[in-house]
């Protein structure tokens, strides 16, 4: 039998933090733990408005799932998996939460680690971007000196002030730079000119130029780019991958987004069949999360898995990264530990 409690935690940022969509300060989220012959799984919610979540209706579905959860037996992940998703759509927060508590429990019962169990080589971890987010010039010009061991930025975009944001990164780094407009650009013809100018600044590509929901637009907006164009709020799940092709390059996967690690290792395989480059992110996430992403990212060709070095306070402890490169956890599972006193 396992056991299923849920608790919840508040992420404190290191810093305000805005995007395109707007401004946080903290993360507030449902956590997960699981146990099963004295043998504990933790898995985290980092639910996003965006998507129509919420603490609350991530705590109902945690609750809807709970009998579910409570008589399956954690060695048949893909049948507990299938009966979670055929529970009700959407929910992905709430889903992952439970998909990755349960190949923590998994792992620790098989004594190997996430990547050890998928098969792959922790060798082959890509180097993960760190995000800035839209602030003055000042800000942003001490966040990049801050993130000197990343060789990667990622730059938000989306704002008013979009060209005095890359000047002002331009003016103390020449390190390559990833954009993210986060659905910011409403206009085609602003959306064009803006990647034209980027193409000059060695920007590598350029992720959710416009708003999701017009692919046409987007078709256009590629055929005229000198930029790869990378879709994030376009792409949830599985079934949101095969359309994409014909508007952009490649899809941001996020374990959050998807409801698991096993919804996003079959947008991984379809991502491939249509020729589409391949992101692994994340929301502001503890280090819980961010570890099982890191665990995928031998399958990927770009990670932007930084949301962890965004808080004050993690309450857990599992990936690391030396200079840019995801170095992941050996311990069993996840190789999350949790280091404050959650409850
Ligand atoms: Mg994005």
């Amino acid at each position: 039998m396992v056991k299923l409690e849920i608790f919840e935690h508040k992420l404190q940022l290191r810093d305000r933090w805005t995007i395109a969509r707007g401004t946080s300060d903290f993360k507030h989220y449902n956590y997960v733990r699981l146990e099963c012959d004295g043998i504990t799984g933790y898995g985290e919610a980092a639910h996003n408005a965006r998507y129509g979540e919420s603490l609350e209706t991530t705590r109902a579905f945690l609750e809807q799932a709970r009998a579910l959860v409570e008589r399956c037996d954690p060695r048949e992940y893909h049948h507990l998996i299938a009966s979670l998703h055929a529970l009700a759509p959407d929910h992905g927060a709430a889903k992952a939460a439970l998909d990755m508590a349960i190949l923590d429990l998994a792992g620790k019962m098989s004594g190997l680690p996430l990547y050890r169990v998928l098969g792959l080589s922790s060798q082959q971890t890509p180097i993960t971007s760190y995000s800035i987010g839209i602030d003055n010039r000042e800000a942003i010009q001490k966040k990049i000196e801050a993130a000197a061991d990343f060789p990667i930025l990622k730059i938000k975009l989306g704002s008013d002030h979009d060209r005095e944001i890359i000047a002002a990164v331009r003016a103390v780094t020449d390190r390559t730079l990833r954009v993210d407009a986060n659905e910011g650009w409403h206009d085609m013809q602003h959306a064009i000119e803006m990647i034209r100018w980027l193409a000059d600044q060695n920007v590598e590509f350029v992720e959710q130029p416009m708003p999701a929901g017009n692919l046409p637009d987007v078709a256009w907006l590629r055929e005229h780019s000198p930029l790869p164009l990378i879709a994030d709020e376009e792409v949830k799940t599985s079934a949101d991958v095969a359309s994409l092709a014909q508007a952009y390059d490649g899809i941001n996967l996020k374990i959050m987004k998807a409801g698991g690690v096993l919804e996003v290792l079959h947008m991984i395989t379809m991502a491939r069949t249509h020729g589409l480059k391949i992101m692994l992110g994340c929301m502001i996430e503890s280090s819980l999360g961010i570890t099982a992403a890191a665990h995928l990212t031998p399958l990927v060709d770009w990670a932007d898995l930084d949301g962890n070095l965004l808080i004050a306070n993690d309450p857990f402890a599992g990936v690391t990264v030396s200079q840019g490169r995801l170095i992941l956890p050996e311990a069993p599972g996840l190789g999350a530990a949790a280091i404050t006193d959650i409850p």
